[in-house]
């Protein structure tokens, strides 16, 4: 005997032995809405009668280019049983039998694939179809629609074939619409439409029912490689092997009179997630009229007047379907002469916000558990909740203007203006909400950065400049929009000739990467409100927190902590539930405008002692802010980074000061130009050709170590006052690109030496703190045990581990290639984004296996990019860190995604089968 590749809806038992038993089988064998027909009917719900074709024999027919042997003898024989349950006969005009042909994956893919529905339809059942349902309009308008259908999705027929025609008919009768359509016009209609046909295809409509389920049955297994399925897999990441299986389904019409009708319905409201049945329903009509929007719908309540004992019905059947399932149930039902039909029930599409409030509500409900409400919720939608969106119908009729890399998510609306300091004044005194453009952004664009709704630049990655700021103060923010052309004398940027003028409003989406002309209205969000996603993020911290859910060392699975650089970032940090601070870049604060002249003062200096007079000057800003810091972070942990940047990057641009200099010369301006002159040559002498692989990070702190001297007397300063008010303090110092364990001797000591002394003069006796570095450079990585001899912590910068591990310039390679090689398939994904777990992330894992064998109880995070990246954050968990760090506004989403994992791996021990 052939194999079996049809299924009855009743045979479900079959199917699940065939599959060996699991849920998850049986709806890769017979799709989603199959596999929903059959529980339904198992349920004893009322389900037409009705078969499956497999999604294997769907795979066999992709593969062959036929039906598989027995496959359509199968059906046939299918079809007779329901003739037999029904008391219909296919194709006979007496008493017809019409079934629908309905496409279905093992994963909803909606509206992707094709349906027929009213198949067995033919002249001579047409006859039968009125009597049975006394409506010869309606009869006359499914049949032209058949052959519509069937012309374009069976017989491959372009759609305006049939709409021109239509359209000539109804202007010849004047009729504006298809509502005015009689019987007689459609069935003028259909026979039109049958010419196109035999015109088009050399073929008569077929008039044989079987042969209109053999075709339409090939044209549902053709449609799972049509473009619009191909394309939406593609989106989705459904496998392209999954195949979908062929419904037949009895129809059953809502349109024989007032005691008929059709709705569509969800268990809970899709769009806030409240508990009440949400839908619309019509009477005497059939499913399409309610989909379409033809006529006015009436609220599914409604029903309960109208036909009190079938919405009862309606009412008990659905809640035992969302108990069974214990999910939001979407179904779609058609009571025909009174009797109710449930023709489909799936797994309802929601809101972000729906999504947290239903799995929230279905935990409180004691339907489902706590663990199986979290992972409910994806990282994706903790994100949508976080950031101001456009109104999604708005942003439909907008104007595109660019697409870039969509670096940091969020809706903003903004006036252009394309310096930092125009956007400073713009949004700070003129209160204006502003969209600052640039090329790219420097750290002294930061201020007009902070000012800004929104950012945009032409060039740029995920982790250049721009992205990375943006992100951590959560402005939507888009870069690389490469054919944006910036031109910063007219003012104005080009984009093949639609101009946007300084001043002009534009809408930034960053969730997409997209820039549009003018202003999009768009919808505000806040956490403190959002009770339902608060109570769920602390079921995620319970579950993260438990001892033992992760097998090695750490035992409890990821804490989370945020990169913030100034008290008031901190203070977000922590009331998005942060638990300690990953990263504080500090030359962020050296560009406060009244720090930057003494900074640079400072960097200028002939001698030691004209620097130290410098740093004497800074050193209470930095003790203000470390004070801010540690009081914002009260009992919590403080990671704070030594000075990291080149230091040409606080100095004025050297090209535009060369220009001033030329200018003045050639003007005979002689005040103030020996001055500039004179910066003119020690900002040339401070050029680098690599300055990220320059005199930088560690490097410069032993070229110069005065700077961290400051920074490390302000940071225990700090902390030994905080002590004093009875704050707890845990500061963490991190040295910046060690590449050598060499590097830490020459520098670490010194530092420990001025924390102690610090602490002496303050009279602090007991202050919990440690020493420790970024493994940022592949040499570290490798020779962690050995840099774990003074490091008493490693956090991953992998941004810069990224890019020295590949040799990819994190500034330039997504505007240069990055984008070609994720669409040649060179690179899965970009890996400034993801972290790439074979190559950077096997260093990782070595240098956190390394350093343990030295220091077993070594504290290990991340606070590159990567932290607030779920699939890194699940890496991160793998290979055993205590933390991830990302910025604030991330911190939400990684702690969503820190317990996701932590239930994926929950009692495994990982790391060594990695
Ligand atoms: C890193 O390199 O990952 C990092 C966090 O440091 P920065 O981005 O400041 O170089
Ligand atoms: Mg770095």
């Amino acid at each position: 005997m052939s194999r079996k590749w049809v299924y009855l809806f009743d045979e479900i038992a079959e199917a699940e032995e065939v599959v060996g038993g699991s849920w998850d089988a049986v709806r890769a064998l017979l799709g989603g809405k199959g596999a929903g027909l059959f529980d339904m009917t198992r349920a004893g719900v009322s389900v037409p009668p009705g078969f499956t074709v497999t999604t294997e024999a769907c795979n066999e027919y992709q593969g062959n280019g036929k039906f598989p042997e027995g496959m359509w003898e199968q059906e046939l024989t299918a079809l007779k049983e329901v003739e037999k349950r029904t008391g219909k006969k296919f194709g006979d005009p007496a008493n017809p039998l019409f079934v629908s042909c309905r496409s279905g994956a093992k994963f909803s893919m909606p509206g992707m694939m094709d349906t027929v529905l009213n198949i067995g339809l033919t002249d001579a059942t047409a006859d039968g179809m009125i009597k049975l349902t006394g409506n010869p309009r309606f009869v006359w308008d499914s049949h032209r629609r058949l052959v519509e259908m069937f012309g374009s999705v069976v017989l491959g027929i372009s759609d305006e074939a049939f709409e021109k025609p239509l359209a000539e008919y109804k202007a010849k009768k004047d009729y504006k619409h298809d509502i005015e359509m009689t019987a007689d016009d459609w069935k003028a209609m259909t026979g039109i439409f049958k010419t196109v046909v035999k015109k088009q295809k050399g073929i008569d409509f077929p008039q044989e029912p079987l042969e209109q389920l053999r075709l339409a049955t090939e044209a549902v297994f053709k449609s799972w490689n049509g473009k619009r399925a191909v394309d939406y897999r593609r989106a989705t990441g459904i496998p392209d092997d999954l195949g979908t299986a062929v419904n037949i389904v009895t129809m059953v019409f809502g349109n024989m009179g007032s005691d008929s009708g059709t709705g569509v319905a969800f268990t809970r409201d899709p769009a806030t997630g409240e508990r009440k049945m949400y839908g619309d329903y019509l009477l005497n009509a059939q499913g399409e009229d309610v989909v379409a929007g033809i006529r006015n719908t009436e609220k599914i309540e409604d029903l309960a007047k109208e036909m009190p004992v079938v919405y009862q019905q309606f009412l008990d059947i659905t809640t035992k379907l969302e108990r069974h399932y214990k999910e939001m149930q979407d179904v779609e039902f058609t009571i025909e002469r009174g009797k109710l039909w449930m023709l489909q029930t799936r797994s309802g599409k929601r809101t972000a916000k729906a999504a947290v409030k239903i799995a929230v509500d279905m935990a409180n409900e004691g339907l489902i558990s706590k663990e199986e409400a979290v992972l409910r919720v994806t990282p994706e939608q903790v994100d949508t909740l976080l950031h101001p969106q456009f109104d999604a119908k708005a942003k439909q009729s907008a104007e595109l203007y660019a697409k870039g890399v969509n670096a940091s998510p969020g809706a903003a609306v903004g006036q252009v203006y394309f310096d930092a300091d125009t956007a400073e004044k713009m949004g700070k005194e003129q209160k204006q909400d502003v969209v600052m453009v640039r090329p790219f952004t420097k750290p002294d664009d930061v201020h007009g950065m902070i000012a800004s709704k929104g950012i945009l630049t032409s060039e740029g990655g995920a982790t250049s400049h721009a992205a990375v700021v943006a992100r951590q103060f959560g402005i939507p923010c888009v870069v690389g929009a490469a054919m944006v052309k910036i031109d910063l004398d007219k003012r104005q940027m080009n984009v093949d000739g639609n101009v946007v003028k300084e001043g002009e409003w534009i809408s930034v989406d960053g969730t997409t990467g997209e820039a549009f002309v003018g202003k999009i209205p768009t919808v505000a969000a806040s956490l403190e409100e959002q009770t339902d996603l608060l109570t769920l993020l602390s079921w995620a911290d319970e579950i993260c927190a438990r001892p033992g859910i992760r097998k090695g060392w750490p035992e409890r699975g990821l804490q989370v902590w945020a990169n913030a650089d100034y008290p008031k970032d901190a203070r977000r940090a922590r009331s998005y539930g942060a638990v300690g601070i990953g990263l504080c870049r500090t030359e962020h604060m050296f560009f406060e405008p009244e720090r930057l002249p003494v900074v640079q003062r400072m960097i200028l200096a002939d001698t030691s002692e004209g620097r130290i007079a410098a740093l004497n000057e800074l050193l209470p800003f930095q003790r203000k802010d470390f004070d801010g810091l540690f009081e914002a972070m009260n009992g919590y942990p403080v990671i704070i980074r030594l000075i990291d940047p080149p230091l040409h990057e606080f100095m004025p641009d050297e090209e535009k000061l060369f220009e001033e200099v030329v200018t003045m010369r050639v003007k005979g301006e002689r005040k103030g130009l020996a001055e500039k002159e004179a910066l003119l040559v020690d900002i040339k002498s401070m050029h680098e050709s690599n300055p990220m692989m320059g005199l930088r990070g560690v490097r410069l702190s032993i070229v110069m170590p005065e700077i961290v001297e400051m920074q490390v007397r302000a940071i225990f300063e700090a902390a030994a006052d905080c002590t004093q008010r009875g704050i707890v303090v845990k500061p963490e110092v991190m040295i910046p690109l060690t590449g050598t364990v060499k590097e830490l001797e020459w520098i670490q000591p010194r530092l420990v030496r001025i924390a102690a002394t610090v602490l002496k003069e303050k009279g602090v006796k007991k202050l919990d703190y440690k020493f420790g570095t970024m493994i940022e450079i592949p040499r570290a990585a490798v020779t962690a045990a050995e840099i774990a001899k003074l490091a008493e912590f490693f956090s991953f910068g992998t941004n810069d581990l990224t890019q020295m591990t590949f040799g990819y310039s994190r500034d330039d390679a997504e505007r240069n290639f990055l984008v070609t090689y994720v669409e040649e398939g060179i690179l899965p994904v970009n890996p400034f984004q993801t972290l790439d777990r074979e190559g950077v992330g096997r260093l990782m894992q070595m240098a956190v296996e390394e350093g343990r064998k030295t220091r077993p109880d070594l504290e290990v995070g991340i606070c590159g990019e990567h932290g607030g990246d779920p699939e890194s954050i699940e890496w991160c968990h793998i290979i055993g860190n205590h933390y991830v760090s990302c910025s604030p506004f991330r911190v939400p989403i990684a702690r969503l995604a820190a317990a996701h994992v932590a239930l994926k791996y929950s009692g495994k021990r990982i790391a060594e089968d990695k």
